[in-house]
């Protein structure tokens, strides 16, 4: 699947062009239901933004928008750390997209920046992980967990397996 790249521009006050680590990925939702608040209006909204609110991608159902370079620090969160550290993902909720299809694209975003940055996934968050927030609501009402699971279930068919087996065995034996 396609990243559209449409970076918000520099010198922006939610673009401060200081370090991101990319030694995590945040995932959230936009929470916001209305029709029509998919990942290009998502796109141009973030572009308008003057205050210190960002993060680097957003996904719907159909498409995946990259708002800054990966290596970039955001303000996803109100944690210093996390915004210093994690690559930031906002899931669509608008009312007129397909959810499933919408964590699916996320789930492959996903799996593609953990290998790209060499990413383990016990550094795969929530926004709730960082500050208690109920962020990302609907995944948090379905049980992150069975969110998680996706990122191990390949083209190749590789087994799927979850994330507490995962921690017991160190992670360390996963084909992402
Ligand atoms: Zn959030």
């Amino acid at each position: 699947m396609e990243i559209i790249q449409d970076f918000i521009k520099t010198g922006r006050i939610n673009r401060p062009g200081a370090r991101n680590s990319c030694t995590g990925i945040t995932v959230h939702e936009t929470a916001n239901k209305n029709k029509g608040a998919d990942a290009l209006a998502h796109a141009k909204y973030i572009k308008t933004l003057n205050e210190r609110t960002s993060w680097h991608y957003t996904v719907d159902d159909k498409s995946i928008y990259q708002h800054l370079p990966d290596e970039e620090k955001s303000y996803h969160t109100s944690n210093a750390h996390a915004n210093e550290s994690s690559i930031a993902i906002e899931l669509c909720v608008n009312s007129d997209g397909d959810f499933e299809k919408t964590k699916e694209n996320a789930a492959y975003l996903i799996r593609t920046l953990m290998k790209k940055h060499n990413i383990s996934p016990e550094n795969i968050y929530t926004h709730h992980d960082w500050t208690g927030k109920n962020c990302p609501a609907t995944i948090l009402s379905e049980g992150a967990d069975k969110f998680l699971l996706r990122f191990y279930e390949s083209d190749e068919g590789e087994k799927t397996i979850s994330i507490s087996e995962l921690r017991k065995m160190g992670y360390t034996k996963i084909a992402i």
